[in-house]
């Protein structure tokens, strides 16, 4: 069986995900990274507490010094074990999944997600049970934390402009969804001189307000108090803070291409010539304002350790995601909710203008996406008799098959790295032609897997 997925190994608590599966995985990652200091942290669901205990026995009983810190988002978790030099860190989490659902992450010393080549080492030491467990004199010791969100905080502001962003007198919603993001947005953005006010931010791993994936259809409800405030902007974020969605001071919600092409733009003002990492999923808007402001975009397979990874490898500054997730290399090449909105805020300083004002500014498309079931063992046979039948002008096999056509518009069919499924995603400049995409594309899948 595989355990890892897209992001790390998940599944819900008790039934897929038990803590001794998570002991014995945690034998394994400690077996793999052989010895040394690693981090352990956790988001704020209800199983977080009991699973970091099997992580830290496994992790010890292999010989692995742990330092433990609690509860914090993902990004800070692996800020900090870079930023300590770590040899390498755990996050137990399941990012913006249901209440029931955890899962682990393993981050390298660098605190990237370990690449996939070594998620398939430590899925092997797993398979074969080879853990060196230490003898009793050599089991690993564990000791806390607690000043990491603070270090955090201070090291995330320092990237920004604190004297321009106060003078902007902003007022900022942030709803971090009752997820971990509750500890550290809000207070970057208040160390950065704007007004914050806060909604959903007593962490509850239940998510009692609103489902944790921040997409605008969960966010609906927002828009009424993001206009009854009068605020500048409002942040959404994920159960564990690496997403960030925003609203305009009108309400408008956005996904995040909008949002990540107007940091986009104001980065490649200020840094010309630069790259630009992001997956095939993400919107052509990338394309055009990098060509715009002279910069360059590198395409990557889909998922946030394919970005990180491919920003290293090249040395960009700057990636980011279509979900709302933003890279920032100089601080450290992870998708990070916080980083995001104070890039929005410096940008609302710096121009004077309204984020609605900013985003009209940009190109626009109509995007879609569908989910079509298929079982893991077709899923090959279906995507290379897709690719066979495409009927476009162009064919990217980057991840999945992207297929464009001659009016700038374009289907990926992608199988998805955590379900029996395709995702669809389609852009077009009408929402008539992402829709006749989706159909007929979600009809040619149906059927292929039907045969
Ligand atoms: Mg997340």
């Amino acid at each position: 069986m595989q355990l890892f997925g897209t992001n790390g190994v998940r599944g819900v608590v008790n039934l897929d995900l038990t803590p001794s599966l998570v002991l014995e995985l945690s034998q394994s990652i400690g077996t793999f990274f052989k010895s040394g200091k690693l981090l352990v942290g956790r988001d704020g669901r209800l199983s977080g507490h009991m699973l970091s205990e099997a992580v830290i026995a496994g992790l010890t009983s292999v010989g692995c010094e742990v330092c433990d810190i609690g509860m914090a988002p993902t990004p800070c978790i692996q800020y900090l074990t870079q930023h300590w030099r770590m040899n390498g860190g755990v996050a137990i989490t399941a990012s913006h999944n249901p209440p029931e659902y955890n899962g682990v992450k393993v981050f390298a010393r660098d605190g990237v997600e370990v690449s996939r080549s070594d998620e398939t080492l430590i899925e092997q030491i797993h398979q074969r049970k080879e853990w060196s467990v230490a003898d009793w004199k050599h089991v690993g010791r564990v000791y806390s934390r607690s000043d990491g969100i603070d270090r955090y905080v201070r090291d995330v502001a320092r990237h920004f402009d604190r004297e321009t962003i106060c003078k902007g007198n902003l007022t900022v919603l942030v709803d971090p969804g009752n997820g971990v993001g509750a500890l550290t947005t809000p207070y970057v953005l208040r160390d950065l001189g704007c007004g914050v006010r806060t909604i959903n931010s007593n962490v509850d791993g239940t998510f009692p307000s609103r489902p944790s994936e921040p997409t605008p259809d969960n966010l609906k409800h927002l828009t009424e108090t993001v206009k009854d405030l009068n605020i500048d902007f409002a942040v959404a974020l994920d159960g564990d803070g690496d997403r960030a969605i925003f609203f305009d001071e009108k309400g408008q919600v956005y996904w995040g291409d909008k949002t990540f092409a107007l940091i986009e733009k104001f980065f490649l003002m200020d840094n010309p010539g630069e790259k630009i990492v992001t997956p095939v999923s993400s919107s052509q808007i990338i394309e055009e304002v990098a060509r715009t402001h002279g910069g360059s975009v590198i395409w990557t397979r889909v998922g946030s350790v394919d970005v990180s990874r491919k920003m290293i490898e090249t040395g960009a500054k700057f990636g980011g995601e279509e979900n709302g997730g933003i890279f920032y290399a100089p601080h450290i090449p992870v998708r990070d909710g916080t980083i995001a909105a104070a890039f929005i805020a410096n940008i609302l300083t710096k121009t004077k203008e309204k984020l609605s004002g900013l985003i009209e500014q940009l190109p626009s498309y109509q995007n879609a996406k569908e989910k079509v079931f298929c079982p893991n063992e077709k899923k090959e046979k279906v995507l290379e008799e897709i690719r066979r039948k495409a009927d476009g002008t162009r064919i990217e096999t980057i991840d999945g098959v992207k297929i464009w056509y001659d009016d700038n518009s374009w289907i990926l069919i992608r199988p998805s790295g955590t379900e029996p499924a395709f995702r669809l995603f389609a852009e077009a400049k009408t929402k008539h032609r992402t829709d006749r995409l989706i159909s007929d594309y979600r009809q040619i899948t149906e059927d292929l897997v039907n045969q």
